[in-house]
């Protein structure tokens, strides 16, 4: 008994987050060990024992006392804590108890027990039990594991919890097989109690797959540095946006900004502050977007993502042309430290794909490139009427400027 205690407050003090995995599969395999245990030791030693009630309790208690010892003893192995010399010691002395235990109430219920060969595992594992607490890697014991929260799904303990989980139909099938006496409610019972948990083992890692794969999906469509949805997220949100606008008869426009010179800004102050000023720039901007977003109305929409480097892009639902151009104007001062971009804005023809009307967008990028940087230009219309006639300059404020020249 207090062997078992010491046992529990290890296994309290080792439990790491994200542990009910480890409970589970402890369990299991005590469900598993109960039922061999009641068929090889407790009916039996129950069966053969005296009468009186004295003997009886003693009898039963026995194997009960070695179950919670078994108990204990998986649940140790399954905490996250790292697995130091201590432990192993102690994990050693306990199995090479319940070693000696089994052997000595298999044999007692047909000799008395008169020492001998079951007596070495007893005095080994005490051997153990002080090899643990004398060694300097005992004071970790307690420690829990290394901020691994995933307990490991290894080969072993999968063969482990395939085994205990046959116990039960195992234990039947043999009896059926070898005439002995079927224990019907015992492997009935435990039969129910093991596929229950085995059902909420499945659905612990369930869950856990449903949790990997929405934090993958999340990485998979959000830029790293700027926490924007990326290129891939811009280019399948275009779709859905064409898809809406052609369903409500919305205007749908595209924007291409990059920032200039920012090679000269990496150069001049480091690469890390041309990360913070990207970072800023994007915060600033979405900033800004959503705050003029947020008065639109629902049949209006805006979303800012981050096509690479320093090129971010911007999808205007419900704005026409020179609405979004002005918004996209609007963006300038906002910019941090000084820094200044150059934008090309395309206005769907409810036609295109989305790679056309992006590339009308970046056509039109690279003329305000061309025409002097700082400034947002509108993009041809596309179709025959093609020849790269670059729009004029928008001024703040004055959004018919930034009608397309035809
Ligand atoms: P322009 O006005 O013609 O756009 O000049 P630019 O220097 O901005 O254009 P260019 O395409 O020549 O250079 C873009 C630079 O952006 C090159 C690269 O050093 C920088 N850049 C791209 N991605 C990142 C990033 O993630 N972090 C930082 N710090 N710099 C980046
Ligand atoms: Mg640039
Ligand atoms: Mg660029």
């Amino acid at each position: 008994m207090v062997i078992a205690a010491g046992f529990w407050c290890f296994v309290r003090a080792r439990r790491g987050e994200g542990d009910r995995e480890g409970f589970t599969d402890a369990a299991i395999f005590t469900v598993g060990s109960v039922l061999v245990s009641w068929v090889l030791l407790m009916r039996p030693g129950l069966e053969s024992a005296g009468e009186s009630a004295t003997e009886r309790v003693l009898a039963a208690a026995y194997p009960l006392g070695d179950l919670l010892m078994l108990a204990l003893l998986v649940r140790l192995l399954t905490t996250t804590g790292s697995r130091t010399p201590a432990f192993r010691w102690l994990v050693a002395g306990n199995a090479l108890l319940l070693v000696a235990d089994c052997a000595y109430q298999y044999t007692s219920m047909t000799e008395t027990y008169t020492g001998g060969l079951i007596t070495l595992p007893w005095l080994l594992s005490y051997v153990c039990f002080s090899t643990a607490a004398l060694h300097p890697s005992m004071r970790r014991l307690t420690d829990i594991g290394s901020g691994e929260t995933d307990p490991q799904f290894t080969r072993g303990r999968l063969l482990a919890l395939t085994l205990a989980s046959l116990v039960a139909p195992g234990t039947l099938l043999l009896q059926l097989a070898l005439g002995l006496r079927v224990e019907a409610w015992a492997v009935g019972l435990s039969s129910v109690v093991l596929f229950l948990l085995v059902v909420w083992r499945m659905s612990g890692l369930l869950r856990r797959l449903d949790e990997q794969a929405s934090r993958l999906a999340d990485l998979a469509r959000t830029d790293a540095l700027t926490n924007l949805p990326n290129r891939r997220t811009s280019d399948a949100e275009l779709e859905r946006l064409q898809t809406r606008a052609r369903a409500e008869g919305s205007p749908l426009c595209v924007a291409v900004l990059d920032l200039d010179r920012f090679k000269s800004f990496n150069d001049t102050f480091g690469h890390q502050a041309g990360d913070s000023l990207l970072v800023a720039a994007a915060a600033a901007w979405k900033a800004h977007l959503d705050a003029v977003g947020a008065g639109a109305g629902p049949e209006r929409s805006v979303m800012l993502g981050r096509w690479g480097g320093e090129e971010f892009v911007v999808l205007l639902l419900g704005h026409d042309l020179p609405a979004a151009a002005a918004l996209i104007d609007s963006l300038r001062p906002t910019t941090p430290a000084g820094q200044t971009f150059s934008a090309g804005v395309s206005g769907w023809d409810g036609l295109e794909s989305a790679a056309e009307v992006f590339a009308r967008a970046d056509a039109a990028l690279y003329a305000a490139k061309a025409g002097g940087r700082d400034q947002v230009r509108v993009a041809d219309p596309p179709g025959p009427r093609s020849g790269e006639a670059p729009a004029p300059k928008v001024q703040p404020g004055a959004a018919a400027a930034t009608e397309p020249v035809t």
